[in-house]
């Protein structure tokens, strides 16, 4: 492992124990997702040797060109959009699915898995309303969540979140306040919803309003070509 991985990771850790003490949370209570998009596989067998469980991708084919050759101990996630052409190839890969965001998704996951494997789910919410974000309309979210919950291949897990870029405190913290009240309305169906949400620029905030997963890509592998 690179000396400046090293020290990311220390400072990463460093942040979140401070915004786990700010409130009054234990550590063991955040999951760290490194995400490792656009970075070759040698960068994200670093992480995983120096003890990141949990590993972020965006895209099938980095998955496709990555996941085989990684050894040990992590769960390889599924962070970005996820075409349905694409999901026969990516399954046998993922342990996560933190992109549900339709219907037809669902239907095909469903059409191509295997079922001896549940694979782990999280619904994707457009907590901001921008047209451009991914993730499903906040009025679906509910719809989409009792579909996955009565899936014999997905296990609904919780909801998963992209703060608005760029926003102000308020606005950010406003989308995953918005996230977690979402997780209230469904502990029906899902008891201990995790809330996947806070970036690079504010997994801080997003660990005070209640973030179980954060997703950390250039604060700990640096910058993206
Ligand atoms: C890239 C990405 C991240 C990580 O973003 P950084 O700002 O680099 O930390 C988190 N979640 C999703 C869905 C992403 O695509």
């Amino acid at each position: 492992m690179s000396e400046s991985l090293k020290q990311r990771l220390e400072r990463i850790e460093e942040q979140i124990n401070q915004a786990c003490s700010h409130a009054g949370r234990k550590r063991n209570t955040v999951r760290l997702i490194g995400v490792t998009k656009n970075h070759d596989h040698s960068v994200v067998q670093s992480l995983i040797d120096s003890g990141v469980r949990d590993i972020g991708e965006n895209r099938v084919q980095e998955i496709l060109a990555k996941a085989p050759a990684l050894h040990g101990d992590f769960e390889l996630h599924m962070i970005g959009h996820l075409q349905t052409n694409k999901v026969a190839a990516v399954l046998p890969h993922i342990k996560w699915i933190q992109s549900i965001d339709r219907l037809r998704l669902i239907e095909r996951i469903e059409y191509c898995s295997n079922k001896e494997r549940r694979l782990n789910a999280l619904v994707e919410v457009n907590t901001s309303g921008e047209k451009s974000k991914s993730g499903c309309p906040v009025d679906q979210c509910r719809q989409l969540c009792e579909r996955v919950a009565a899936s014999p291949v997905l296990q609904l897990k919780g909801l998963m979140t992209i703060g608005p870029l760029g926003g102000s405190e308020n606005e950010v913290r406003g989308a995953f306040k918005l996230l977690r009240s979402l997780s209230e309305n469904i502990t029906d169906l899902c008891p201990r919803a995790e809330l996947s949400m806070g970036m690079s620029s504010d997994f801080s905030w997003a660990i005070e309003e209640g973030a179980t997963m954060i997703r950390i890509g250039t604060a700990l592998v640096g910058g993206r070509s």
